[in-house]
């Protein structure tokens, strides 16, 4: 009998959003009548933007004449979206990144675990806890393992991320080889200072170590002296990867289209300790296991550049952090302690002393009808903790508010 990989009976099953289902079923079949709001959502709900759509019809159009039509494209991605890239998401905020060095994706969630192929067993990981789970079962899936008692396997060392160091991870106590960051943070909603980005840059520089930069909400920064981009860090091309998405940047959760930056001058050691450029092996990556996002939707992505696109893409982005400023301001109004919602869509509530994430989860069902995210979901720091998201209409936010306002604690 064939063996399965092995590594996937290390994970273990998540059941957060399994569970939250079954609550809320629960809770609905007892009260019939419940309307209930949900802010746990972690997708957008506005339509696309009317650029997007015109471009991707149109898109749709050429695919359907035989003069315009087109099958594969480049599996980097096209030259007009690659320069379009470039030159709107780093040349404006002075950074140089070659359209050679982006690489168009179906969204940063398949590149997030795909860049584990490029990236040797025995690394050792560093992880914030709370994260953003694909990029812990990634590298179980990988064969990386949280086993301190496996010691023949490099181990996963966890970024403590709670109230007490402002959610921020301290530089590792021991050296590690690949570190993970995502800014603005899912879930609480956080960010890094220019300060703060340039410790774990040189700690790269000084370790050796690769770090690997999620910045899938890096459109929701609003003050001015946050970075965008790490690139914006000097010598950062030499030591990081920048994975962006334009899911919720454009609204893309459901047309798919992401992209990956490896900079030319990224390189890692082979075994016979030679200097190997990471570009040339994600290329060859790509070339031999991806054919590349669809046309469409890198059309679609493109008008994103357009001045109407981008007028159309901040308008979407601005309704959902005014969301969020409310959800932040009602709460802190309320006597909560609260992270996030200023540079992202997501609000990091504390629960009352004493109280579990599940418990404050099962507190706002029962006497708000409110659905929010268990914060244990994104790590044991995470309990305590509930993650709530800008992303839900203007009006269910304030009716949220107000119900929140007459909650009994
Ligand atoms: N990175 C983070 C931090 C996310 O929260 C998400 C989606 O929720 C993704 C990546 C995935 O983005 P995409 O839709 O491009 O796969």
């Amino acid at each position: 009998m064939f063996k399965i990989n092995e590594n996937y009976n290390r994970l273990t099953d998540s059941y957060l959003f399994s569970t939250i289902a079954h609550k809320v079923d629960a809770y609905l079949n007892n009260n019939p009548d419940a309307d209930l709001i949900r802010l746990g959502i972690g997708d957008v709900t506005l339509p696309l933007a009317k650029s997007v759509v015109e471009a991707m019809t149109n898109a749709v159009c050429q695919m359907g004449e035989r003069s315009s039509f087109r099958g594969y494209g480049p599996e980097q991605g096209y030259d007009f979206l690659r320069k379009a890239i470039s030159d709107h998401d780093y040349a404006a905020r002075g950074v140089d990144i070659s359209p050679d060095e982006i690489f168009i994706s179906d969204g940063a969630k398949s590149d997030i675990a795909n860049i584990l192929d490029i990236i040797g067993l025995d690394n050792s990981v560093a992880l914030t806890d709370p994260v953003y789970p694909v990029y812990l079962d990634s590298n179980i899936m990988a064969g990386r393992t949280t086993d301190l008692h496996d010691k023949s396997r490099p181990k996963i060392v966890k970024l403590p991320c709670m109230a007490c160091n402002g959610f921020v991870p301290q530089l590792p106590d021991k050296p590690v080889d690949i570190i993970y960051l995502c800014y603005p943070n899912n879930p609480t909603g956080t960010t890094l200072t220019r300060e703060q980005m340039k410790a774990w840059v040189n700690y790269a520089c000084k370790n050796g170590a690769l770090i690997i930069y999620d910045s899938a909400y890096e459109a929701y920064i609003t003050e001015d002296d946050i970075p965008h981009s790490i690139y914006e860090i000097e010598h950062a091309k030499r030591v990081a990867i920048e994975i962006r998405s334009f899911s919720k940047t454009a609204g893309f959760t459901g047309v798919r289209c992401g992209y990956t930056v490896v900079p030319n001058e990224l390189a890692g050691l082979s075994n016979d300790g030679k200097s190997i450029k990471l570009n040339r092996l994600w290329n060859r990556r790509q070339t031999t296991k991806f054919n590349g996002a669809s046309y469409i939707s890198q059309c679609g992505a493109f008008a994103t550049y357009s001045s109407r696109g981008r007028e159309e893409i901040q308008q979407s982005i601005r309704y959902y952090m005014s969301n969020a400023r409310k959800l932040r301001e009602a709460l802190r109004d309320r006597g909560f302690e609260v992270a996030g919602g200023i540079n992202a869509p997501y609000i990091w509530l504390r629960a009352p002393e004493g109280m579990s994430s599940w418990q404050m989860f099962e507190l706002l069902l029962q006497q708000c009808q409110i659905v929010v995210t268990p914060g244990i979901g994104f790590g044991s720091e995470g309990d305590g903790y509930i993650r709530l998201t800008a992303f839900n209409t203007h009006e269910n936010t304030c009716r949220a508010i107000e119900r929140l306002n007459s909650l009994i604690i």
